[in-house]
């Protein structure tokens, strides 16, 4: 059967209102990879899979939630949309809206968006603006202005945007079979935690896949949720995570206690050397953000504090490496030069 998309293949168990009119660039169904050699290095003795979340058309899991909200504003006939975005709902937004052909204003904290994010706003067409700013006051302001004029906000507190994003906990337990024992992902706004939770317990009450516990983590230099209050200027290499008041930070606490799970920060470093780990052990280049909640896992089993053995845990990489290449190549000398002789590459390669 062919895939048409996720409002087809689960929208009959999203709500939405009856005007949505389905715009699609058949996100979702993207792979869950079985990583051994990551499960080995981090101690071993439990199964572990990534849920490849860059693989969707934009590159990032904002697509599973994006399909939904624009499809729900195109039902309206709505002409604009809004976001505030540390990047990635930038372009996915753009790209929808170009397919729903709606205008898109996308609004990005200064200077702090990662490359292959901006470019691919411009790309779509999106009207790009930069707020002298950090994204949490962008988004105060986006609320303003979808308040104010006729201009719908497609941020993660439109709940249409939680209905899509529920999916992936649906396409977890399809391909397991059932929920795994823990899922760890990384904690921005918290609009994903808010959805996997809500859509684990209703596929749990549908078909008896069991619950997940939820790993959330945060960077440690911006973890409004680990210190209990929020961060006036958040810092972090992982840019789509720096994010000091998070919109759904109140369900994402509750998501983490009511599934006897717990949220935690790692370190940059520990981020960047998870980055690092999965590409290199599995082949697997995620953005920084995306490694946050493996580099979490790895720091709790190392702490002794984390039961991993016999257990099946699940990693959600939330978008791809390929966002942010400049994270990579400002730290590497140049590849070496040689002449184009068999004896040159020799002496270099063997
Ligand atoms: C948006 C984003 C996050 C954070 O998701 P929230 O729903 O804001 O918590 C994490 N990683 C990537 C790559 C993202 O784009």
């Amino acid at each position: 059967m062919s895939y048409n998309g996720l409002l087809h293949k689960y929208g009959n168990l999203l709500q939405l209102p009856a005007h949505t009119r389905p715009i699609t660039l058949l996100e979702g169904d993207t792979p869950l990879i079985s990583a051994p050699n990551l499960a080995r290095a981090l101690g071993g003795g439990f199964e572990l899979f990534i849920k490849y979340e860059g693989l969707n058309p934009t590159g990032s899991f904002k697509d599973r939630g994006m399909t939904a909200a624009i499809s729900e504003a195109a039902g309206r006939e709505v002409k604009t949309v809004i976001c505030a975005s540390t990047g990635n709902t930038a372009a996915s937004a753009a790209a929808y809206a170009a397919r729903a052909g709606m205008k898109a204003i996308v609004l990005i904290p200064q200077g702090k968006v990662a490359a292959g994010k901006l470019a691919g706003a411009v790309a779509y067409g999106g009207q790009v603006v930069q707020i002298d700013g950090s994204f949490d006051d962008a988004l105060g302001m986006v609320v303003q202005i979808s308040e104010k004029h006729p201009i719908s906000l497609v941020n993660s507190i439109n709940p249409f945007r939680i209905e899509g994003q529920k999916t992936s906990a649906f396409e977890i337990c399809d391909t397991l079979g059932s929920a795994p024992d823990w899922l760890c992902l990384p904690v921005g706004n918290a609009g994903n935690i808010t959805a996997y939770w809500a859509g684990f317990q209703q596929y749990n009450n549908l078909r008896w896949t069991g619950l997940p516990r939820i790993l959330g983590v945060q960077a440690a230099g911006s973890a409004p949720l680990v210190l209990g209050h929020p961060v006036e200027k958040p810092e972090t290499v992982a840019t789509a995570i720096r994010i000091g008041k998070p919109a759904r930070g109140e369900q994402a606490l509750q998501a983490a206690e009511e599934s006897d799970g717990r949220i935690i920060a790692a370190t940059d470093e520990e981020i960047l050397h998870m980055q690092n780990q999965l590409a290199m052990l599995e082949g697997i280049w995620v953005e920084p953000a995306s490694a946050a909640g493996l580099a979490g896992l790895a720091k709790e089993i190392a702490a002794g504090q984390f039961a991993a053995q016999g257990k099946r845990i699940v990693a959600v990489c939330t978008g791809h490496g390929m966002k942010d290449p400049d994270i990579i190549t400002q730290g590497m000398g140049k590849p070496k030069i040689v002449p184009p002789r068999l004896d040159a590459l020799e002496e270099v390669i063997l």
